[in-house]
């Protein structure tokens, strides 16, 4: 389609926007609107509201240096109620061109008290000239609720707003919709069209703080819509998935008996139903690619070794990959243990065997002698062979893509392994399924019996000393106390600055000057993973008080005796992860204390410790991080596989993902006709795989 207005330089500028087709930009929705219906006059406002007014340029002045716009722009604008507003832009030397006197704007901002001047006034007010020019009709930028786009770079939300209005002027208009016509109906949405054209130009009666919270009927039929596509997608992904040959393993009597003997203790209610989860699905002849949530310390290892012993007592093997060596080691101990009552050979394979050792190694996994190999991915790289995988237990997703899932399949005997995917770093449900695309979710929202929760403080570096000595009151106790550094590890070194304080010379401080009486060891990541093991070792088996350690103990760590935990600099952590180290506490029965330690804090900071000090609920901690983060970097961004959306916010409107989920799931599942499916993989195939990249729905 031919669109007057669009030259090469703009088509450009678009399209480094991702509005290539028309169809991007009629689904390019305003992040805000504003009422131009009615605007106030100038006399009539009030310091402290936000304000659309419509007025003149009546004079203008630059202020301070005039090169590189350093200057301080000032404007004075009028309108009919001869009132008198003030606008200034900091930096803003290069308005001096463009709001020239007699010039026509719509301003839209907060309104001040400027006592400078004793007028009122806006700092920063947006923006937008009303005057006639070659994207004219002002009929559309005044007198009605106004939609504002986010600009492309040059491209203004004034040509935005003109160039999707031809667009609407100039498509027929039809009743197809691509949405299938029950659900349409069931939900009441409108039709696409008629929700496009009120999304861009809402009609005079629309309420614009609704459509500002993303909440008319036109927004929220586009936005289940968008999640609707998103999820079917999923959906059919999965059922795709799902048709590939798999081991079914038995469950038998004897399973039962030898998980009974294994385990140490009674299984939580919520460890039950997710073993029956996982079982159920081991049992099925497809792989199962399963994500098992839960918060530190909910006992996810414990039923990883219960689908373990299935897949061993089936006659398989059991591969555990864990992303740092150190956690592969914790993990080994810990399932070795475990499986030593059964009988079961578990071996380590990590980057430090010897060659002759790996060699050894590789052979009793080759012959089936080894039953359950732990290592770090470094087990997918090598030429290591496995009799009979049957199962791989990846502990943290984030670091666990597609990629490794394919190289696993190639271990498998011809039969893809089930995948069970351990995480610390819980979301709500709705948001995991979907990012986690082809993922099924199994939670485990409750901890061990007996958990005391844990007294969390926050303690401004100055009185650090303080935090010194209740520690050495805890150890007096018999206790023992982690102090954990933010020293970045192996390849980021370099982001190492020197504010930062290294953990071994904090090791050194601690153990000489603050505590030569008590025994202070050091942990961190550039040490030898024999150093490293005899460290953990010495302090799992109470021979050290006090653990210096960088973020090495993030996972998996397990030292019930351990009941404080001091983080410094704590500003410097995520929130997942700063909880994620508190959990290594709070693991016996006596009262555990975490202190997070910082240096002073601006509002962002302060909430995001004032999170932690207050809540211990890991999903609320993880949604709060997202919010204060965005889901983008949350996630880290593209390679997390969270889709970029037009009109939809997976967080702001997670009750409708939710809702569009369910819906998803229920038509792929039981669509009314094999036509009425069919048309929506073409559609998907044909509209949204080209947008978020998703291959191979059909
Ligand atoms: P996660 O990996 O989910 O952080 P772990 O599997 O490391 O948690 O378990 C934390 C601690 O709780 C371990 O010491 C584990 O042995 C113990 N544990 C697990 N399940 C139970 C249970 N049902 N009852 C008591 N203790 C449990
Ligand atoms: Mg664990």
């Amino acid at each position: 389609m031919y669109l007057k207005g669009v030259g090469p330089g703009r088509a450009a500028m678009l399209e480094a926007k991702g509005l290539k087709v028309v169809e991007d930009l009629l689904t390019y929705a305003p992040f805000r609107y504003e009422d131009r219906s009615n605007v106030k006059a100038l006399r009539d406002l009030a310091p402290g509201e936000m304000a659309t007014v419509i007025a003149e340029v009546r004079s203008s002045k630059t202020s301070g240096f005039q090169r590189k716009n350093l200057g301080m722009f000032q404007a004075t604008f009028t309108d009919s109620s001869k009132a008198v507003l003030v606008g200034k832009w900091f930096h803003g030397a290069y308005l001096a061109d463009v709001l020239v006197p007699g010039l026509k704007v719509a301003l839209y901002g907060k309104v001040e008290f400027d006592s400078y001047s004793g007028y009122l006034g806006m700092m920063h007010p947006e923006f937008e000239i009303l005057a006639e020019d070659e994207d004219g009709d002002s009929s559309l930028h005044t007198g009605r609720i106004v939609p504002v786009y986010a600009a492309a770079g040059k491209v203004t939300t004034r040509v935005l707003r003109t160039l999707v209005h031809r667009i609407l002027e100039a498509i027929p208009q039809t009743d197809e919709d691509p949405l299938p016509a029950h659900i349409r109906e069931r939900m009441k949405l409108p039709e696409r069209m008629s929700a496009l054209r009120t999304l861009h130009f809402p009609p005079l009666d629309s309420d614009v703080r609704l459509l500002n919270a993303f909440r008319s009927a036109a927004q929220y039929r586009l936005i289940f819509e968008e999640f609707f596509w998103l999820e079917c997608g999923l959906e059919l992904k999965r059922a795709k998935a799902r048709l590939l040959p798999g081991v079914p393993f038995q469950l038998t009597d004897r399973v039962r008996e030898r998980i009974k003997e294994m385990l140490p203790f009674h299984p939580t209610g919520a460890q039950k139903r997710v073993l029956a989860e996982i079982a159920h699905n081991m049992s099925e002849p497809h792989p199962m690619y399963r994500l098992l949530q839960g918060d530190v310390g909910s006992g996810k290892t414990l039923v990883a070794a219960e689908a373990a012993i299935i897949a061993i007592e089936n006659g398989y093997q059991v591969a555990m990959l864990a992303p740092t060596e150190i956690l592969a080691t914790q993990h080994y101990f810990y399932l070795k243990k475990l499986f030593q009552k059964l009988g079961y050979v578990t071996i380590l394979v990590t980057g430090s065997s010897t060659a002759r050792e790996k060699l050894q190694l590789k052979k009793l996994l080759a012959e089936g002698l080894a039953h359950v190999v732990v290592g770090t991915h470094a087990l997918l790289e090598e030429n290591v062979a496995f009799k009979r995988l049957g199962l791989a237990i990846v502990d943290e997703q984030h670091r666990f893509g597609v990629e490794q899932r394919q190289k696993l399949m190639t271990k498998g005997d011809g039969m893809a392994p089930d995948v069970l995917v351990m995480t610390a770093t819980p979301i709500p449900r709705t948001l995991a399924l979907t990012v986690y695309g082809d993922l099924d979710v199994s939670v485990i929202d409750e901890l061990p019996p007996g958990r005391q929760p844990i007294v969390t403080k926050h303690v401004k570096q100055d009185s650090v000393e303080q935090v010194y000595s209740f520690m050495q009151e805890q150890i007096a106790l018999g206790r023992q106390a982690f102090v954990i550094y933010p020293v970045i590890e192996e390849s980021e070194a370099q982001a190492q600055t020197k504010a930062m304080k290294a953990a071994a010379k904090m090791h050194e401080h601690l153990s000489v000057v603050v505590f030569p009486t008590l025994r202070v060891g050091l942990l961190h990541g550039k040490m030898k993973p024999a150093e490293k093991e005899a460290a953990m070792e010495k302090f799992q088996r109470g021979e050290t008080d006090i653990l210096v350690s960088t973020t090495v103990v993030e996972v998996g760590v397990d030292v019930p005796n351990a009941t404080l935990m001091v983080i410094e600099q704590a500003e410097r952590f995520g929130l997942a992860q700063l909880h994620q180290l508190r959990g290594r506490v709070g693991r016996g029965g006596e009262q555990s204390y975490c202190i997070l330690v910082t240096e002073k804090l601006g509002d962002v900071g302060r909430e995001r410790i004032r999170t932690l000090v207050d809540s211990s609920d890991g999903f609320y901690i993880a949604e709060m991080d997202m919010k204060l983060r965005g889901p983008g970097e949350f996630f880290g961004t593209k390679q997390s596989g969270l889709p970029m959306m037009n009109i939809g916010n997976i967080l702001r409107d997670a009750d409708v993902l939710e809702i569009a989920r369910n819906e998803a799931a229920a038509f792929v599942a039981h669509p009314p006709t094999e036509d009425d499916l069919k048309r929506v993989v073409t559609f998907i195939r044909d509209h949204w795989q080209r947008r978020y990249g998703l291959v191979q729905v059909g």
